[in-house]
């Protein structure tokens, strides 16, 4: 089964509309050429007229960092797929480690936004992957399964496939501890094998991203490993020339 590697730029909470046009007039000529890699920017909500337009024609993919799981309501402040999907947005970040921390995003709220994404013609990239101290308790696993298996409950299983699933561990998010290559490999293998336990067809289909620290010197490494297909890249993905180094090493 081959994967087409996935490599995304995770803004967060960064960038105006000058500062997004800046970053985007320097990506676009340093990834033309990436064949055989899909690329993606996810874009604070403010950021994603300017980048859909921007991007029109290139091979570079424009995403949202949360949505909310109706497609219409009494949600102040809130976001829906529908709406995502009317600017031409591609996809969306949902369960991002942030939003479950900070935002109070919840695996029983995730459970309807996986399924409201791919209705509404978007690709989640479901966020995933354990603290530190679930790890050292020997709790990674089943951290992950819970995660897995609640999240992607109301995803029909003949639509499985097109989510794609970042494991971060959060120890490694932003704070320049990456996982190694057994950690990172033995963690997106345990949850393709999640994948498995649903549709076997799907685990071999479905694109598992590693997240957590990468940059341009340890991404070859990472990328090559073979139940990782891409990167959800955070920090790294902030300057064009950190960003696209990434996606080359994607290539290789
Ligand atoms: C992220 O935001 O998902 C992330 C992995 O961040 P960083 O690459 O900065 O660790």
């Amino acid at each position: 089964m081959t994967r087409t590697p996935f490599v995304a730029g995770n803004w967060k909470m960064f960038k105006t509309v000058g500062e997004a046009e800046m970053f985007i007039s320097g990506l676009l000529p340093r990834v033309s050429s990436s064949e055989g890699v899909d690329v993606a920017i996810c874009v604070p909500f403010t950021d994603l007229q300017a980048m859909v337009d921007s991007t029109r024609g290139s091979r570079v993919q424009v995403f949202a960092q949360n949505m909310h799981e109706a497609a219409t309501g009494a949600f102040t402040g809130e976001v829906s797929a529908p709406m995502l999907a009317d600017l031409d947005v591609h996809g969306v970040v949902l369960g991002h480690s942030e939003r479950r921390q900070y935002f109070n995003e919840t695996d029983r709220a995730l459970a309807e936004k996986v399924p409201a994404a791919l209705e509404a013609g978007l690709v989640p990239i479901l966020c995933v992957g354990e603290t530190e101290a679930e790890r050292e308790e020997g709790a990674m696993e089943r951290k992950l399964r819970h995660q897995v298996q609640e999240d992607l409950e109301n995803v029909p299983v003949e639509r499985l496939h097109e989510v794609v699933i970042a494991y971060e561990p959060i120890w490694a998010i932003g704070t320049g501890k990456v996982a190694t290559p057994e950690q990172a490999q033995e963690a997106c293998a345990f949850v393709r094998a999640l994948v498995a336990g649903i549709d076997a067809d799907a685990a071999g289909a479905i694109r598992i991203q590693y997240g957590g620290s990468v940059k341009a010197d340890n991404a070859a490494e990472l990328l090559a490993l073979p139940d990782i297909d891409g990167a959800l890249v955070g920090g790294a993905s902030l300057e064009p020339a950190s960003f696209a180094a990434i996606v080359e090493a994607a290539r290789a």
